[in-house]
Protein backbone atom coordinates (compact mmCIF):
# COMPACT_ATOMS: atom_id res chain seq x y z
CA UNK A 1 0.00 0.00 0.00
CA UNK A 2 3.03 2.61 0.81
CA UNK A 3 4.31 1.71 -2.19
CA UNK A 4 1.74 2.30 -4.20
CA UNK A 5 0.86 5.62 -2.17
CA UNK A 6 4.33 6.43 -3.28
CA UNK A 7 4.52 5.57 -6.61
CA UNK A 8 0.79 7.73 -7.16
CA UNK A 9 2.85 10.87 -6.29
CA UNK A 10 5.32 10.37 -9.34
CA UNK A 11 2.67 8.53 -11.37
CA UNK A 12 2.22 10.59 -14.56
CA UNK A 13 -1.44 9.76 -15.19
CA UNK A 14 -1.58 11.51 -12.00
CA UNK A 15 -0.48 15.07 -13.57
CA UNK A 16 -2.60 14.33 -16.82
CA UNK A 17 -5.77 13.61 -15.49
CA UNK A 18 -5.09 16.97 -12.88
CA UNK A 19 -4.17 18.61 -16.31
CA UNK A 20 -7.56 17.83 -17.88
CA UNK A 21 -9.77 18.13 -14.50
CA UNK A 22 -8.39 21.98 -14.26
CA UNK A 23 -8.52 22.56 -18.05
CA UNK A 24 -12.19 20.81 -17.75
CA UNK A 25 -13.38 22.99 -15.02
CA UNK A 26 -12.17 26.43 -16.98
CA UNK A 27 -14.08 25.30 -19.91
CA UNK A 28 -10.78 24.81 -21.72
CA UNK A 29 -11.31 21.51 -22.86
CA UNK A 30 -12.54 21.59 -26.35
CA UNK A 31 -14.86 19.14 -27.73
CA UNK A 32 -12.47 18.19 -30.99
CA UNK A 33 -9.93 17.77 -28.16
CA UNK A 34 -11.28 15.02 -26.68
CA UNK A 35 -10.12 12.01 -28.77
CA UNK A 36 -6.42 13.15 -28.47
CA UNK A 37 -7.06 13.59 -24.28
CA UNK A 38 -8.25 10.34 -23.85
CA UNK A 39 -5.22 8.74 -26.39
CA UNK A 40 -3.07 10.65 -23.98
CA UNK A 41 -4.26 9.81 -20.90
CA UNK A 42 -4.16 5.68 -22.37
CA UNK A 43 -0.66 7.02 -23.12
CA UNK A 44 0.34 7.48 -19.56
CA UNK A 45 -1.39 5.18 -17.72
CA UNK A 46 0.84 2.80 -20.21
CA UNK A 47 4.12 4.60 -19.40
CA UNK A 48 2.73 4.43 -15.68
CA UNK A 49 1.91 0.41 -15.51
CA UNK A 50 6.05 -0.18 -17.16
CA UNK A 51 7.14 1.95 -14.64
CA UNK A 52 5.35 0.41 -12.04
CA UNK A 53 6.73 -2.50 -12.30
CA UNK A 54 10.27 -1.23 -12.49
CA UNK A 55 9.83 1.29 -9.41
CA UNK A 56 8.57 -1.85 -7.28
CA UNK A 57 12.20 -3.87 -8.43
CA UNK A 58 14.12 -0.64 -7.64
CA UNK A 59 12.27 -0.99 -3.87
CA UNK A 60 13.11 -4.28 -4.13
CA UNK A 61 16.24 -4.59 -4.73
CA UNK A 62 16.95 -1.65 -2.29
CA UNK A 63 15.29 -3.58 0.33
CA UNK A 64 18.18 -6.49 -0.21
CA UNK A 65 20.53 -4.14 -0.56
CA UNK A 66 19.58 -2.60 2.81
CA UNK A 67 19.29 -6.12 4.58
CA UNK A 68 22.76 -6.80 2.92
CA UNK A 69 23.93 -3.92 4.70
CA UNK A 70 22.09 -4.24 7.93
CA UNK A 71 24.16 -7.78 8.30
CA UNK A 72 27.22 -6.07 7.36
CA UNK A 73 26.54 -3.87 10.32
CA UNK A 74 25.92 -6.38 12.47
CA UNK A 75 28.44 -7.94 11.99
CA UNK A 76 30.97 -5.29 12.69
CA UNK A 77 28.78 -4.35 15.72
CA UNK A 78 27.91 -7.59 16.96
CA UNK A 79 30.16 -9.49 18.72
CA UNK A 80 27.69 -12.46 20.11
CA UNK A 81 26.94 -15.53 18.47
CA UNK A 82 23.30 -15.35 19.62
CA UNK A 83 22.72 -12.06 18.46
CA UNK A 84 24.29 -12.67 14.95
CA UNK A 85 22.32 -15.97 14.44
CA UNK A 86 19.07 -14.46 16.03
CA UNK A 87 19.52 -11.38 13.01
CA UNK A 88 20.46 -13.87 10.17
CA UNK A 89 17.08 -15.89 10.92
CA UNK A 90 15.03 -12.16 11.31
CA UNK A 91 16.45 -11.70 8.07
CA UNK A 92 15.94 -14.33 6.25
CA UNK A 93 12.01 -14.18 7.45
CA UNK A 94 11.21 -10.64 7.19
CA UNK A 95 13.46 -9.68 3.95
CA UNK A 96 13.46 -13.19 2.13
CA UNK A 97 9.93 -13.98 2.95
CA UNK A 98 10.97 -17.16 4.28
CA UNK A 99 8.50 -19.21 7.07
CA UNK A 100 11.06 -21.17 8.94
CA UNK A 101 14.73 -21.33 8.89
CA UNK A 102 17.21 -23.70 10.46
CA UNK A 103 20.95 -22.78 10.79
CA UNK A 104 23.67 -25.82 10.65
CA UNK A 105 26.55 -25.12 12.28
CA UNK A 106 29.92 -27.27 11.17
CA UNK A 107 31.40 -28.90 13.61
CA UNK A 108 35.51 -30.15 13.06
CA UNK A 109 35.83 -33.06 15.65
CA UNK A 110 38.67 -34.91 13.17
CA UNK A 111 38.76 -37.57 10.03
CA UNK A 112 35.08 -38.94 9.17
CA UNK A 113 34.19 -37.27 12.52
CA UNK A 114 32.98 -33.78 11.20
CA UNK A 115 29.60 -32.87 11.89
CA UNK A 116 26.70 -30.50 10.72
CA UNK A 117 24.70 -29.63 14.20
CA UNK A 118 21.61 -27.57 14.34
CA UNK A 119 22.67 -24.28 15.86
CA UNK A 120 19.39 -22.19 15.88
CA UNK A 121 16.12 -22.08 14.20
CA UNK A 122 13.16 -19.78 13.71
CA UNK A 123 9.75 -21.02 13.84
CA UNK A 124 11.66 -24.82 13.83
CA UNK A 125 10.61 -27.33 16.25
CA UNK A 126 14.12 -27.39 18.17
CA UNK A 127 13.05 -30.20 20.86
CA UNK A 128 13.01 -32.90 18.07
CA UNK A 129 16.48 -31.81 17.29
CA UNK A 130 17.82 -32.14 20.63
CA UNK A 131 21.03 -34.55 19.94
CA UNK A 132 20.54 -34.67 16.26
CA UNK A 133 23.54 -34.19 13.49
CA UNK A 134 23.83 -35.02 10.46
CA UNK A 135 27.83 -36.89 9.67
CA UNK A 136 29.71 -35.09 6.66
CA UNK A 137 29.10 -37.50 4.17
CA UNK A 138 27.07 -36.50 0.89
CA UNK A 139 25.40 -40.28 1.41
CA UNK A 140 23.49 -38.87 4.76
CA UNK A 141 21.51 -35.87 3.04
CA UNK A 142 21.06 -33.06 1.08
CA UNK A 143 22.81 -30.82 4.18
CA UNK A 144 25.89 -32.03 4.40
CA UNK A 145 25.85 -32.73 0.53
CA UNK A 146 25.01 -28.92 0.11
CA UNK A 147 27.89 -28.12 2.35
CA UNK A 148 30.46 -30.65 0.85
CA UNK A 149 29.62 -29.82 -3.08
CA UNK A 150 29.21 -25.62 -1.80
CA UNK A 151 25.99 -25.62 -3.95
CA UNK A 152 22.70 -24.31 -2.79
CA UNK A 153 19.83 -27.09 -3.60
CA UNK A 154 16.62 -26.64 -3.78
CA UNK A 155 14.29 -29.49 -2.64
CA UNK A 156 10.77 -29.90 -4.68
CA UNK A 157 9.09 -32.93 -2.14
CA UNK A 158 11.47 -34.21 0.23
CA UNK A 159 9.41 -37.27 0.55
CA UNK A 160 10.21 -38.42 -2.76
CA UNK A 161 13.86 -37.13 -3.08
CA UNK A 162 16.31 -39.86 -2.69
CA UNK A 163 18.79 -37.02 -1.59
CA UNK A 164 17.05 -36.62 1.73
CA UNK A 165 17.26 -38.25 4.71
CA UNK A 166 13.58 -39.25 5.20
CA UNK A 167 13.56 -39.59 9.01
CA UNK A 168 14.65 -35.59 8.66
CA UNK A 169 12.03 -34.73 5.95
CA UNK A 170 9.71 -36.55 8.63
CA UNK A 171 10.96 -35.20 12.03
CA UNK A 172 10.55 -31.27 10.70
CA UNK A 173 7.69 -32.23 8.43
CA UNK A 174 9.25 -31.06 5.04
CA UNK A 175 7.97 -30.54 1.94
CA UNK A 176 9.62 -28.13 -0.79
CA UNK A 177 12.91 -26.46 0.92
CA UNK A 178 16.23 -25.11 0.08
CA UNK A 179 19.39 -25.82 1.42
CA UNK A 180 22.64 -23.50 0.81
CA UNK A 181 25.93 -23.62 2.21
CA UNK A 182 27.34 -20.63 4.61
CA UNK A 183 31.00 -19.97 3.01
CA UNK A 184 33.44 -17.57 5.02
CA UNK A 185 37.31 -17.62 3.78
CA UNK A 186 36.18 -20.71 1.12
CA UNK A 187 35.49 -22.65 4.26
CA UNK A 188 32.45 -24.09 5.64
CA UNK A 189 30.67 -22.38 8.45
CA UNK A 190 27.57 -24.16 8.10
CA UNK A 191 24.60 -24.59 6.38
CA UNK A 192 21.24 -22.75 6.01
CA UNK A 193 17.67 -24.26 5.25
CA UNK A 194 15.02 -22.53 4.64
CA UNK A 195 10.83 -23.37 3.71
CA UNK A 196 8.00 -22.13 3.19
CA UNK A 197 5.78 -24.08 5.03
CA UNK A 198 3.04 -21.74 6.25
CA UNK A 199 2.42 -19.64 3.07
CA UNK A 200 3.62 -22.48 0.77
CA UNK A 201 5.15 -19.88 -1.64
CA UNK A 202 6.95 -21.46 -4.15
CA UNK A 203 11.04 -21.40 -4.27
CA UNK A 204 12.55 -20.22 -7.26
CA UNK A 205 15.92 -20.46 -8.56
CA UNK A 206 16.18 -16.64 -9.01
CA UNK A 207 15.61 -16.78 -5.11
CA UNK A 208 19.17 -18.43 -4.64
CA UNK A 209 21.40 -15.34 -5.98
CA UNK A 210 20.36 -13.61 -2.91
CA UNK A 211 20.33 -16.24 -1.04
CA UNK A 212 23.60 -16.58 -1.31
CA UNK A 213 24.77 -13.60 -0.64
CA UNK A 214 22.82 -13.53 2.27
CA UNK A 215 23.96 -16.64 3.55
CA UNK A 216 27.78 -15.98 2.98
CA UNK A 217 27.36 -12.74 4.83
CA UNK A 218 25.56 -14.51 7.94
CA UNK A 219 28.82 -17.15 7.61
CA UNK A 220 31.22 -14.77 7.97
CA UNK A 221 29.65 -13.14 10.70
CA UNK A 222 29.30 -16.66 12.40
CA UNK A 223 32.86 -16.75 12.13
CA UNK A 224 33.67 -13.78 13.54
CA UNK A 225 31.55 -13.89 16.38
CA UNK A 226 32.69 -17.55 17.28
CA UNK A 227 36.42 -16.06 17.11
CA UNK A 228 35.56 -13.26 19.32
CA UNK A 229 33.74 -15.90 22.12
CA UNK A 230 37.04 -17.84 21.76
CA UNK A 231 38.99 -14.97 22.59
CA UNK A 232 36.95 -13.91 25.56
CA UNK A 233 37.46 -17.68 26.64
CA UNK A 234 41.03 -17.77 26.69
CA UNK A 235 41.31 -13.89 28.72
CA UNK A 236 39.57 -15.89 31.53
CA UNK A 237 40.96 -19.44 31.70
CA UNK A 238 43.87 -20.73 32.66
CA UNK A 239 46.23 -21.43 30.54
CA UNK A 240 47.22 -25.12 32.44
CA UNK A 241 44.69 -26.38 34.50
CA UNK A 242 41.53 -24.52 32.20
CA UNK A 243 39.53 -23.77 34.76
CA UNK A 244 39.22 -19.99 35.78
CA UNK A 245 41.94 -17.60 35.76
CA UNK A 246 42.95 -15.40 38.94
CA UNK A 247 41.45 -12.33 37.62
CA UNK A 248 38.12 -13.77 36.06
CA UNK A 249 37.75 -15.27 39.95
CA UNK A 250 38.35 -12.39 41.52
CA UNK A 251 35.98 -10.11 38.76
CA UNK A 252 32.79 -13.13 39.51
CA UNK A 253 33.20 -12.66 43.28
CA UNK A 254 32.81 -8.87 43.56
CA UNK A 255 30.08 -8.78 41.13
CA UNK A 256 28.27 -11.70 43.15
CA UNK A 257 29.01 -9.88 46.13
CA UNK A 258 27.36 -6.77 45.07
CA UNK A 259 24.79 -8.42 43.37
CA UNK A 260 23.44 -9.77 46.72
CA UNK A 261 24.22 -6.35 48.54
CA UNK A 262 22.12 -4.30 46.31
CA UNK A 263 19.43 -6.78 45.63
CA UNK A 264 19.02 -9.56 48.01
CA UNK A 265 19.11 -7.24 51.83
CA UNK A 266 16.07 -8.82 53.06
CA UNK A 267 16.96 -12.47 51.97
CA UNK A 268 19.86 -13.79 53.62
CA UNK A 269 21.23 -15.70 50.56
CA UNK A 270 24.92 -16.24 50.94
CA UNK A 271 27.92 -17.15 48.87
CA UNK A 272 30.81 -19.79 50.18
CA UNK A 273 34.31 -19.95 49.43
CA UNK A 274 36.31 -22.64 49.25
CA UNK A 275 40.37 -22.64 49.32
CA UNK A 276 42.24 -25.16 48.27
CA UNK A 277 46.13 -25.75 48.68
CA UNK A 278 48.08 -29.28 47.75
CA UNK A 279 49.79 -30.48 49.98
CA UNK A 280 53.88 -30.89 50.35
CA UNK A 281 53.78 -30.45 46.36
CA UNK A 282 57.35 -28.53 46.47
CA UNK A 283 58.16 -32.73 47.35
CA UNK A 284 55.81 -34.22 44.69
CA UNK A 285 58.05 -31.56 42.48
CA UNK A 286 61.25 -32.82 43.80
CA UNK A 287 60.69 -36.70 43.20
CA UNK A 288 59.13 -36.92 39.79
CA UNK A 289 59.65 -33.42 38.08
CA UNK A 290 57.67 -29.84 37.04
CA UNK A 291 56.03 -31.82 34.47
CA UNK A 292 54.63 -34.58 36.71
CA UNK A 293 53.62 -31.67 38.83
CA UNK A 294 52.23 -29.80 35.98
CA UNK A 295 49.95 -32.58 35.24
CA UNK A 296 48.85 -33.50 38.78
CA UNK A 297 47.34 -29.52 38.87
CA UNK A 298 45.47 -30.31 35.26
CA UNK A 299 43.45 -33.26 36.93
CA UNK A 300 43.04 -31.35 40.08
CA UNK A 301 41.20 -28.89 37.66
CA UNK A 302 39.35 -31.49 36.09
CA UNK A 303 38.36 -33.24 39.11
CA UNK A 304 36.93 -29.65 40.83
CA UNK A 305 34.98 -29.10 37.97
CA UNK A 306 33.74 -32.22 37.78
CA UNK A 307 32.42 -32.26 41.70
CA UNK A 308 30.95 -28.67 41.49
CA UNK A 309 27.99 -27.51 39.76
CA UNK A 310 27.09 -25.76 36.66
CA UNK A 311 26.88 -22.35 38.63
CA UNK A 312 30.18 -22.62 40.72
CA UNK A 313 33.14 -20.91 40.11
CA UNK A 314 36.23 -22.62 39.95
CA UNK A 315 39.78 -21.24 39.53
CA UNK A 316 43.01 -20.87 39.79
CA UNK A 317 43.83 -18.63 42.62
CA UNK A 318 48.04 -19.08 41.70
CA UNK A 319 50.68 -21.56 41.75
CA UNK A 320 49.58 -24.82 42.95
CA UNK A 321 45.91 -23.28 45.01
CA UNK A 322 42.76 -23.18 43.85
CA UNK A 323 39.38 -21.86 44.79
CA UNK A 324 35.58 -22.29 44.42
CA UNK A 325 33.12 -19.88 44.65
CA UNK A 326 29.88 -21.24 45.20
CA UNK A 327 26.81 -19.12 44.87
CA UNK A 328 23.58 -19.85 46.91
CA UNK A 329 25.55 -21.91 49.29
CA UNK A 330 25.53 -21.95 53.06
CA UNK A 331 28.59 -22.89 55.21
CA UNK A 332 26.45 -26.30 56.03
CA UNK A 333 26.50 -26.77 52.12
CA UNK A 334 30.09 -25.69 51.22
CA UNK A 335 31.45 -28.04 54.24
CA UNK A 336 29.96 -30.90 52.70
CA UNK A 337 31.35 -29.81 48.93
CA UNK A 338 34.42 -29.09 50.56
CA UNK A 339 34.86 -32.31 52.51
CA UNK A 340 33.58 -34.51 49.11
CA UNK A 341 36.81 -32.64 47.34
CA UNK A 342 39.37 -33.28 49.95
CA UNK A 343 38.14 -36.94 50.11
CA UNK A 344 37.79 -36.62 46.15
CA UNK A 345 41.77 -35.82 45.75
CA UNK A 346 42.69 -38.40 48.50
CA UNK A 347 41.80 -41.06 46.84
CA UNK A 348 42.39 -40.57 43.44
CA UNK A 349 45.31 -42.25 41.58
CA UNK A 350 47.17 -39.42 39.52
CA UNK A 351 49.13 -41.22 36.73
CA UNK A 352 52.33 -40.47 35.83
CA UNK A 353 54.40 -40.86 32.94
CA UNK A 354 56.04 -43.92 33.59
CA UNK A 355 52.58 -45.35 34.52
CA UNK A 356 53.40 -44.73 38.24
CA UNK A 357 50.14 -44.01 40.29
CA UNK A 358 50.41 -41.33 42.72
CA UNK A 359 48.26 -39.77 45.71
CA UNK A 360 47.71 -36.51 46.41
CA UNK A 361 45.96 -35.06 49.37
CA UNK A 362 45.28 -30.94 49.67
CA UNK A 363 43.93 -28.81 52.43
CA UNK A 364 41.26 -26.73 52.24
CA UNK A 365 39.38 -23.26 53.80
CA UNK A 366 36.23 -22.82 53.74
CA UNK A 367 34.24 -18.69 54.74
CA UNK A 368 31.03 -18.28 53.71
CA UNK A 369 29.18 -14.55 52.93
CA UNK A 370 28.10 -13.08 55.10
CA UNK A 371 28.16 -14.56 58.13
CA UNK A 372 31.57 -14.36 58.22
CA UNK A 373 32.88 -11.51 56.03
CA UNK A 374 30.97 -8.90 53.52
CA UNK A 375 33.54 -7.98 51.38
CA UNK A 376 35.53 -10.02 48.57
CA UNK A 377 38.62 -9.16 49.97
CA UNK A 378 37.84 -10.06 53.75
CA UNK A 379 36.10 -13.57 52.62
CA UNK A 380 39.23 -14.53 50.67
CA UNK A 381 41.43 -13.81 53.74
CA UNK A 382 39.25 -15.40 55.92
CA UNK A 383 39.62 -18.77 53.76
CA UNK A 384 43.24 -18.66 53.77
CA UNK A 385 43.28 -18.19 57.10
CA UNK A 386 41.46 -21.36 57.58
CA UNK A 387 43.75 -23.17 54.90
CA UNK A 388 46.51 -22.10 57.20
CA UNK A 389 45.16 -23.42 60.09
CA UNK A 390 44.33 -26.94 58.49
CA UNK A 391 48.01 -26.74 57.43
CA UNK A 392 49.29 -26.65 60.88
CA UNK A 393 46.60 -28.84 62.07
CA UNK A 394 48.32 -31.43 60.29
CA UNK A 395 47.14 -31.27 56.58
CA UNK A 396 44.58 -33.63 54.45
CA UNK A 397 42.06 -31.65 56.05
CA UNK A 398 39.35 -28.97 55.93
CA UNK A 399 39.17 -26.33 58.00
CA UNK A 400 35.79 -23.91 58.35
CA UNK A 401 35.56 -20.61 59.40
P1 LIG B 1 52.35 -27.16 51.80
O1 LIG B 1 51.81 -28.48 52.16
O2 LIG B 1 52.71 -26.37 53.00
O3 LIG B 1 51.49 -26.41 50.89
O4 LIG B 1 53.71 -27.45 51.07
P2 LIG B 1 54.08 -27.13 49.59
O5 LIG B 1 55.31 -27.88 49.24
O6 LIG B 1 52.93 -27.35 48.72
O7 LIG B 1 54.43 -25.65 49.77
P3 LIG B 1 53.98 -24.41 48.96
O8 LIG B 1 52.52 -24.42 48.87
O9 LIG B 1 54.63 -23.22 49.59
O10 LIG B 1 54.73 -24.69 47.61
C1 LIG B 1 54.21 -24.47 46.37
C2 LIG B 1 54.96 -25.32 45.39
O11 LIG B 1 54.13 -25.61 44.32
C3 LIG B 1 56.15 -24.61 44.82
C4 LIG B 1 56.25 -25.12 43.44
O12 LIG B 1 57.24 -26.11 43.36
C5 LIG B 1 54.92 -25.77 43.19
N1 LIG B 1 54.23 -25.12 42.08
C6 LIG B 1 53.63 -23.92 42.04
N2 LIG B 1 53.13 -23.67 40.82
C7 LIG B 1 53.41 -24.75 40.05
C8 LIG B 1 53.15 -25.10 38.70
O13 LIG B 1 52.55 -24.35 37.92
N3 LIG B 1 53.58 -26.31 38.26
C9 LIG B 1 54.24 -27.17 39.09
N4 LIG B 1 54.62 -28.32 38.61
N5 LIG B 1 54.49 -26.85 40.36
C10 LIG B 1 54.10 -25.68 40.85
MG1 LIG C 1 50.81 -22.91 48.08
MG1 LIG D 1 51.13 -26.43 48.91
Amino acid sequence: MKNILEFIKRSSTVFVLALFFVLFLNGNLPKTLQIEAFLVLLLSILVDIRNFNMFNRILDSNRKLQYIDELASAMRHSVKLKEVLELVMKNLTSELGYDRVLVFSFEHRGYKKDVLVPMAGLNMPMDRLENFYFKYDKAEDIVPKSAIDKKPYIVKNGREDHRCSQSFVELLDLEEYVVIPMISKSLIVGVLLADNRFNNRKIQESDLTPLAMFSNHGAMAIENARLYEKIEALAVTDGLTQVYNHRYFQDALKAELNRLERYSKEKSESVSLMMLDIDNFKKYNDIYGHQSGDAVLTEIGLILKGLSRKVDIVARYGGEEFVVMMPATPKEGAAIFAERVRAGIETYKFEMRDGQLLHVTVSVGVSTYSTDAKTPQALIELADKCLYRAKSEGKNRVCIS
